[in-house]
């Protein structure tokens, strides 16, 4: 109910500008209705003073009106900060001691709330953050030269209780609007980690298989590495592969490799392994095993190839299969599996040679 409640009143939270800037109107419009009641009922001030503090709880009323069921978010944020910069201010200043009242914490409220509310329009913010700050100039100036135009408070007393209530008032407003740009930063900061997460994950892909790339291969042997335990890893070449993109076309060619992909993608996943695409028609294996249990599994996709339904009949691989030693670097082990796939390719091809 309360839930309901507010975002009736305030819009979605998922738009904390429009939600924040709702919830000042209200306030205002709230402050003026009280400040007009309490000066009605004390008699404090004038029946001038109090016509003047209706009309501005009214206007804001209307201008949260208008913003939050008229879709008119940013013509009303105008509106409200021309408003209470050029009359809500200066009016404050007259009626409330001037220099001696609370209108510098109210300037302050309006900075702040200027600077919130046009977070995403430099353009007003900075005239409106300008205007703001230059606006105790005239008043006091004014002040200076006609000290009569500037009602005074019945005793100190009144004045002191007046800004004691605007410097909480103040610090509520603040803590609001800090909030507010806390939680929009925090909106941000997610958004960015998500994004940098998948730029990362597409960094690490290979666009055209969709199996990790070398990059991935990279930064996958180093953490597999660190974690000391058994690694296994194919390095598998499709054989004849220039014969089939020369005889069948490159497009047929790719097709070739997205299959192929496929079921270096089934076995990995089956055997807890990881698939990698290295280079053109060149693709790495790791598997979490010995060297043993990682022969078996490459049988299997020897195995897998030669029942691949391609257009053109199936294809086949040569691969080199090591374990990778402790004290080995990457650069080692690849020169080692590398000759173990040259020898597999002198050996005429289709097989797997294992150190
Ligand atoms: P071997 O059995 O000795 O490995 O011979 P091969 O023909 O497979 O090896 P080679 O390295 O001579 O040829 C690889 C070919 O792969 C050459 C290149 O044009 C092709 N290739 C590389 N990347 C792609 C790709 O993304 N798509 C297609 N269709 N062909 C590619
Ligand atoms: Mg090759
Ligand atoms: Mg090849």
């Amino acid at each position: 109910m309360i839930e309901k409640t507010r975002s009736w009143l305030l819009g979605s939270r998922d738009n904390p500008q429009q939600y924040t800037q709702h919830a000042v109107q209200l306030i205002v419009f709230v402050a003026f209705l009280y400040a007009a009641a309490i000066n009605y009922v004390t008699s404090a001030s004038g029946y001038i003073n109090i016509c003047i503090q209706l009309a501005m709880s009214i206007s804001t009323l209307g201008i949260w009106y208008r913003s939050r069921w008229h879709n008119e978010y940013q013509r009303m944020a105008i509106t409200f900060m021309v408003m209470i910069t050029t009359i809500t201010l200066p009016i404050n200043w007259f009626l409330n001691g001037g220099s001696f009242g609370p209108t510098f914490f109210l300037n302050i409220c309006v900075f702040m709330y200027i600077s919130v509310a046009f977070r995403k329009n430099p353009y007003y913010r900075y005239f409106g953050q300008s205007f703001a700050a230059l606006v105790p100039i005239p008043l006091v100036m004014i002040e200076y030269y006609h000290p009569e135009w500037i009602s005074t408070y019945p005793n100190n007393e009144t004045r002191l209780i007046d800004l004691a209530s605007t410097s909480v008032v103040t610090s509520i407003f603040m803590l609001l609007m800090m909030e507010n740009l806390t939680k929009k930063f925090h909106l941000r900061h997610s958004k960015v980690e998500q994004l940098s997460e998948q730029l990362r994950q597409l960094s690490e892909r290979d666009s055209l298989t969709g199996l990790l790339n070398r990059r991935a291969f990279e930064s996958s042997f180093t953490e597999w590495k660190e974690t000391k335990e058994c690694l296994t890893i194919a390095a598998v070449d499709l054989d004849f592969f220039k014969k089939i993109n020369d005889q069948w076309g490159h497009y047929y060619g790719d097709e070739v490799l997205i299959n192929s992909s496929t079921q270096l993608s089934e076995m990995s996943k089956d055997t807890g392994s990881l698939a990698f695409r290295t280079g053109g028609e060149e693709f790495m294996l790791m598997m979490p095993c010995t060297l043993n249990e990682a022969y078996q599994h490459i049988q299997i996709l020897h195995d897998r190839f030669a029942k691949m339904k391609l257009l053109n009949g199936p294809v086949t691989f040569s691969s080199g299969l090591a374990e990778v030693k402790p004290d080995e670097s990457q650069d080692q082990f690849l020169k080692r599996v590398d000759r173990l796939l040259y020898q597999a390719k002198n050996q005429g091809r289709n097989c797997t040679v294992v150190e």
